[in-house]
């Protein structure tokens, strides 16, 4: 097996002692009283087979959330599935719902590991563009239409705040996500793990709250992100109880259940923010770190302006797409990738190229060969150290 591009970015910075800006998880863990918990159950005894739907705490800590910020209903009992991450989520979901042949649409660039899953259940991947702009990237609407009008498509996998590009789709979008779901009959499977980490007062909003949309779609999420608890690898799928339920048989089979003492300490974990401060000083664990988030993203990218590049403000995510453009004629490489591979020893920074988000050959490949991802889910201080580093690329 080929090493991924992040594996080989990961070991050029250990090699080089570059700073690892290329994989995003955080430097720093989560609350301190959800560990706790954690903890306990392991101590007190929780570690044997959990219920195969996730235990009832974590399923009312779910749709409490749910209803709290977006006013979704759900019944605890039929409607939500406890899952192995997020990721199972999604290959549970397109292995239930995508027949082989089928079609699948994402926005492209996407989270690697779409391309990955679409393929073990035998789906076709079609993509859609996010174009870069002034305004950050923007899905290519009328590619939206036509693309969830080909014959054969029949899920759309959506992902916001998305992952690389740090796009927190507008109203409108989805408004045009959910018209062209609607007009065409198409299952919609939403990855939301960065649901909270959104900034400059831009909300994210979940596309089952639109009419038409809670009946084909299925919503994801999971503790890794909200709470820097990368991980722990526990998540959760909610919509229609018939399709919950084909998730479920899927997941039977792939993990049965997932992690029992974890368990209660996600549920702690959704629940804080109900807690007065005084009860548990953790209570705006996320809301802080939304903002923390939006600090470490304007460093980097004022770092990034002063290399040379061009940063397409993020409103969310983990994550900055630079355009790299002038600084890889100037060193005369080729592409992205190439730039990817001189940065260590050029500045001692380490990023990935957006290639490892698009598919060879597509129209965003070719558009964004020379864009480049870099993550701001670091500390300050590494973030402070790779500011200083990277002006080192302006000669
Ligand atoms: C990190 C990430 C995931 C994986 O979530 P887990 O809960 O760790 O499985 C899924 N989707 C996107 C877009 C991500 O960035």
């Amino acid at each position: 097996m080929r090493p991924t591009i992040f594996a080989e970015m990961s070991a050029l910075a250990l090699a080089t002692g570059a700073v690892n800006l290329g994989q995003g998880f955080p430097d720093d863990d989560g609350p301190e009283s959800v560990k706790r918990v954690a903890a306990d159950a392991i101590l007190g005894g929780v570690n044997q087979y959990p219920p195969g739907a996730g235990i009832p705490a974590l399923r009312r800590a779910i749709a409490a959330h749910q209803a709290r910020h977006y006013g979704i209903d759900i019944d605890v009992e039929r409607e939500i599935l406890v899952t192995t991450g997020a990721t199972e989520a999604i290959a549970a979901a397109l292995l239930a719902l995508v027949e082989p042949g089928a079609g699948v649409l994402t926005l492209e660039p996407f989270y690697d590991a779409y391309g990955a899953l679409i393929a073990l259940a035998g789906g076709e991947h079609v993509t859609v563009p996010l174009v870069p702009t002034a305004d950050g990237f923007r899905p290519d609407l009328s590619a939206l239409a036509e693309a969830a009008a080909r014959p054969g498509v029949r899920v759309l996998l959506l992902n916001t705040p998305h992952n690389p590009t740090g796009a927190v789709l507008r109203p409108a979008e989805l408004r045009a996500v959910a018209e062209a779901a609607l007009r065409h009959d198409l299952l919609v499977v939403t990855d939301e793990v960065y649901e909270h980490l959104t900034f400059d007062g831009v909300a994210h909003v979940p596309i089952a709250t639109l009419p038409g949309m809670a009946e084909r779609t299925l919503t994801i999420s999971s503790v890794g992100k909200t709470f820097s608890f990368t991980g722990w690898k526990v998540g959760w799928v909610s919509g229609p109880a018939e399709l919950v339920d084909a998730v479920r048989s899927v997941k039977q089979f792939l993990t049965y259940v997932s992690g029992a003492p974890f368990q209660p300490a996600v549920a702690h974990a959704l629940d804080l923010e109900t807690l007065d401060p005084s009860a548990d000083p953790e209570a705006g664990f996320v809301a802080e770190l939304a903002a923390s988030l939006a600090q470490r993203r304007d460093l980097l990218t004022g770092a990034l302006e002063q290399a040379g590049m061009t940063p397409l403000r993020p409103e969310g995510t983990y994550f900055v797409i630079a355009d790299a453009a002038a600084l890889i004629a100037r060193l005369g490489l080729a592409d992205a990738a190439a730039l990817c591979r001189a940065l260590p020893e050029l500045c001692g920074v380490v990023a990935v190229p957006v290639s490892a988000f698009t598919r060879p050959g597509s129209v965003t490949d070719a558009a964004l060969r020379h864009h480049v991802r870099f993550t701001f889910t670091k500390s300050e201080a590494t973030l402070e150290e790779a500011a200083l580093r990277l002006p080192r690329l302006r000669a």
